[in-house]
């Protein structure tokens, strides 16, 4: 999918997250808030820039905030263990999300679990009293594993449209982030993934992605 990358100036120094245990979803409280207003706000608050790791707008667009490497400023006692995914709106009003917006969550949620497996998806209400993401946010329908199903096989059809994104390609497993190779590995064992002739793999970010979605669903039965 598309990250959206912004070149923050941090006031602070940033440090590396240790462990990551759940992705935390949030909501603005804001009907109409920028990434750029986030940072601002956030600063103001005297933290180093803006604090969650993703910030997604209404119209689907998903900003990049804190490096995803880096410890956020999210959810109180717990920002050492865990991702934080904001969206745009205030889902405590708004009774529905757009359409675009709840699909980019849904996919970028299914990306870091593909990423960080085992980490749990959660509501910054699970950690305390707070209102957020709002009692109309679409959890279910973001963090639902048949969900992730849906969009895979839509992903798996979307070739032609996709191919005109810029988006990485890797011909060699080395080539990859080194949260894929294991699992890249064992698709090529189990001959799921395959090149076109001299071990040339030439297989995009996102079907990756779909592919190790797809093993992990097939390995839970
Ligand atoms: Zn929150």
């Amino acid at each position: 999918m598309e990250i959206i990358e912004h070149d923050w100036s941090w006031t602070g120094g940033l440090t590396a997250r240790p462990a990551t245990d759940a992705i935390v979803l949030h909501h603005a409280a804001a009907t109409n808030l920028s990434a750029e207003d986030v940072d601002r706000i956030h600063k103001s608050n005297g933290w180093s820039g803006i604090g969650y790791h993703f910030y997604v707008r209404r119209n689907g667009a998903v900003h990049r905030g804190r490096p995803e490497w880096a410890i956020g400023a999210h959810v109180k006692n717990h920002n050492s263990r865990t991702l934080g995914i904001c969206a745009e709106g205030n889902y405590e009003t708004e009774t529905s999300m757009p359409a675009a917006q709840e699909a980019a969550l849904r996919q970028l949620v299914a990306m870091l679990r593909a990423r960080y497996n085992g980490a749990a998806v959660k509501r910054h209400s699970d950690y305390m009293a707070t209102a957020c993401p709002g009692r109309y946010y679409p959890f279910e329908a973001i963090t639902a594993q048949q969900s992730a199903a849906r969009d895979s096989a839509a992903v798996c059809g979307k070739n032609d449209e996709q191919e005109g994104e810029a988006m990485e390609r890797y011909d060699t497993v080395e080539e990859m982030p080194a949260y894929y190779r294991a699992e890249a590995q064992r698709l090529i064992d189990r001959g799921a993934l395959r090149g076109r002739g001299e071990a040339q793999l030439d297989v995009s970010e996102d079907m990756l992605r779909t592919l190790i979605i797809c093993q992990r669903m097939i390995d839970e039965g």
